[in-house]
């Protein structure tokens, strides 16, 4: 029987939860299991070493420090920003918004406003909860892209056929 290892597709269900109060803030229940490859940067780091060696029907339950999982929390990614910057948008503690640096959360609203860019689960520790549902070999074109390809992996658009122009140029 496959184990998990380098250059393997893996499906998994998982749920994740934040040791100190138990609360979940991620799972696969309800929905198709996450495919993934394995050895190519597509999962936080600790999650794919907690899972190599393991077999399909296998049930792990591992806990990462938040250097293994989404990084300790920056304190230069959290700026104050003047409020004119938001435009249309009123900014207010919760959102999540979208800019040129990426995702931030807006954490406070006074005069200016403050952001901060970290992930969301930055600098916490983390615990999974993961069932191996299936194990398979990559194909090349995967391994070549550095993703699984199917359900619940990239699923691309079909290459767009190339037309002839005037120039001769396929
Ligand atoms: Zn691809």
């Amino acid at each position: 029987m496959s184990e998990i290892t380098e250059n393997k597709v893996v499906s998994v269900h998982y749920t994740g939860t934040l040791p100190d109060s138990g609360e979940i803030f991620d799972s696969s229940e309800g929905r198709d299991p996450l495919t993934f490859l394995v050895g190519h940067k597509n999962m936080i780091p600790g999650f794919e070493r907690e899972l190599m060696g393991s077999k399909q029907g296998d049930k792990v339950e591992f806990t990462l420090s938040a250097e293994d999982a989404y990084g300790e929390h920056n304190p230069a990614a959290i700026q104050q920003v003047p409020k004119e910057m938001f435009g249309d948008i009123s900014p207010e503690v919760g959102m999540t918004l979208m800019s040129d640096m990426g995702p931030f959360r807006v954490t406070e609203v006074g005069e200016n406003v403050t952001v901060d860019f970290n992930h969301a689960l930055a600098g916490k520790s983390l615990t999974f909860n993961v069932e191996v549902i299936e194990i398979r070999d990559a194909a090349e074109d995967e391994i070549a892209h550095g993703h699984a390809h199917g359900p619940g992996g990239v699923q691309h658009e079909p290459e767009p056929k190339k037309e002839c122009n005037d120039d001769g140029c396929c």
